[in-house]
């Protein structure tokens, strides 16, 4: 261990106890493991704090000794890092081993407020014990995941409170400097903060989007906006047959969003994407370069009563029969394409690749999706996420090209998007066996040279796996990099806070 670390290590154990660092080699191998194509990053100590104060003492003993942290809530970021830091030999702040209480929950304005270890399972189940009148907005990913990582790390789920970002109110942050600062309404010099979780904006700059992607601070605490339960809930699902399908798809989705008349997002997902909660690739040989056939995609698609696309939604409301206009209306306007075929909610709840949204829009965690991870053997897994605007035309431009690179690389194309009102994010998966070390490296060039060919056609990402970071900030324009730079230097003097992360040193 080196001098630094060494006093860095004596300092936070004084501070916090012996016990609340950990640097056994098992815990660090635990730690830097990930699913992304490079080499474990291992961190050189894992801390445990307990507390906002055991935070400001972590930072403190990290400024005087030079130590890099990398804070994380409960690590569950599988496709896109994982629990491993940026770089080997950092610091892990594991916040949601202690700081796993829910500090709040207020049924009057529907909201809690929690600390960074609260995960999707826990508020929800803590909801259900209170008489289920409230929901979160679940995502289809691990229920352990932390409400807050998820949503510093920008974060969506699928019904009408999706905007995990947009859904925090009032943030408890350590800055790098070891200042503590409130934001929104909970910045006002006192400690009787009547709006600190009901009023996002407040006096001076809104600076709580300064901490969701960046390495400027370490969220503590944060309010979390709930919706009420509402009494009904039904889903409808539409199901196209043809890849070339998602431009009518894409058009039909737009009006009914623009209009908000369906009030959650659409899940749009391709054949893989859907088939991943229950099937593995029939095809699969260690060694081969070949990604699956479509002979043995329709073969899937028939023996699952799935199709090329799935498209699903949710109306709310007082009883299913005050939904079901709702319904017929949808149904309308997708079935006068002439292509898509009407799933309803109760055969859907029997369909695992549907039932997914269903579970999300209804805030409940679910292990369903997870199932795709094991669509190939070998762990590998990572995430690109660019998008499209809500036109047909460019959609199927960019799913061509999308489907071309993964095929040159001997890749599975398994997609979702998530259609908004203008806009929708396209979740590309990349599934591969890591332990071959050729399709681990296919893997990794694939990843990037979608993120080359996306960048050409002027499409970014929303949310980049560890390994990328960097790569994306470089395509980023030169001022916006510089104002990163200059925000860096000005909360975390002295780059202790995950220096590197999303590109930012
Ligand atoms: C099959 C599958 C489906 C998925 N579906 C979805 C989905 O529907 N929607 C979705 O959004 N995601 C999805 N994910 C991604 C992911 O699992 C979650 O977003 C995740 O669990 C994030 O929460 P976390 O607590 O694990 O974050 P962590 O891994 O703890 O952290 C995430 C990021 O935020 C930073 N961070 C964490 N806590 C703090 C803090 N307190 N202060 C400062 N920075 C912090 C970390 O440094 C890291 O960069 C899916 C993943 C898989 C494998």
């Amino acid at each position: 261990m080196s001098a630094p670390l060494n006093a860095f290590v004596k300092q936070v154990q004084l501070a916090l106890g012996d016990k609340w660092v950990d640097q056994r080699p098992e815990t660090l191998a635990r730690y830097g493991e990930h699913t992304l194509p490079a080499t474990p990053r291992l961190p050189s100590a894992v801390v445990f704090p307990g507390s906002t104060a055991d935070v400001q003492a972590i930072v403190a003993a990290a400024n005087d000794h030079a130590v890099p942290l990398y804070p994380i809530s409960t690590g569950n970021n599988i496709g896109l890092g994982s629990r491993a830091p940026t770089a080997a030999g950092q610091v892990v702040v594991d916040l949601g081993y202690r700081m796993n209480r829910i500090l709040e929950i207020n049924d009057e304005y529907c909201y809690a407020e929690v600390e960074p270890g609260v995960s999707f399972q826990m508020l929800h189940d803590e909801l259900s014990r209170r008489g289920d009148k409230l929901m979160i907005s679940a995502t289809s990913g691990p229920p352990h995941g932390g409400i807050l990582g998820n949503a510093l790390d920008r974060g969506a789920g699928y019904g009408p409170y999706f905007d995990h970002f947009g859904m925090l109110c009032g943030m408890e942050v350590v800055l790098g400097s070891g200042q503590v600062l409130r934001t929104g309404d909970g910045s006002l010099d006192t400690d009787n903060l009547l709006n600190w979780h009901v009023s996002k904006y407040s006096f001076g700059p809104a600076l709580d989007g300064l901490f969701t992607q960046s390495n400027f601070g370490i969220v503590t605490r944060s309010g979390v906006w709930l919706m009420p339960r509402p009494p009904a809930a039904r889903s409808f699902h539409f199901i196209f047959e043809n890849d070339d399908d998602l431009a009518e798809i894409i058009d039909l989705c737009r009006p009914l969003k623009l209009s908000n008349f369906v009030p959650t997002l659409f899940r749009v997902t391709n054949d893989l994407y859907a088939l991943g909660t229950e099937a593995r690739n029939p095809e699969y040989l260690a060694g081969s370069r070949s990604a699956i056939s479509d002979t043995a995609r329709r073969d899937l698609q028939k023996a699952h009563g799935l199709g090329a696309w799935q498209v699903s939604g949710m109306f709310y409301g007082a009883s299913d029969a005050a939904i079901e206009p709702q319904i017929q209306r949808v149904r309308a306007h997708f079935e006068r394409s002439g292509n898509a075929r009407f799933v309803d909610h109760d055969q859907a709840m029997d369909m695992p690749p549907l039932r997914v949204g269903i579970d999300a829009m209804t805030g409940r965690p679910g292990i369903l999706e997870l199932g795709m991870l094991q669509w190939r053997p070998g762990s590998g897994n990572s995430w690109f996420l660019p998008g499209t605007p809500m036109s047909g035309r460019h959609a199927i431009e960019l799913d061509h090209l999308g489907r071309q690179i993964f095929a040159r690389h001997g890749m599975d194309y398994i997609v979702m998007h998530v259609a908004s009102a203008r806009f929708a994010r396209g979740l590309h998966v990349l599934v591969w066996n890591k332990d071959d070390a050729d399709e681990n490296a296919r893997a990794d060039a694939c990843y990037r040279e979608l993120t080359v060919e996306f960048a050409k056609r002027g499409v970014g990402v929303g949310r980049a796996p560890v390994d990328y970071q960097a790569m994306h900030m470089e395509q980023m324009m030169p001022a916006l990099q510089d104002v990163c730079r200059g925000i860096k230097r000005a909360l975390d003097p002295n780059n202790i806070i995950a220096p590197g992360k999303y590109g930012i040193l």
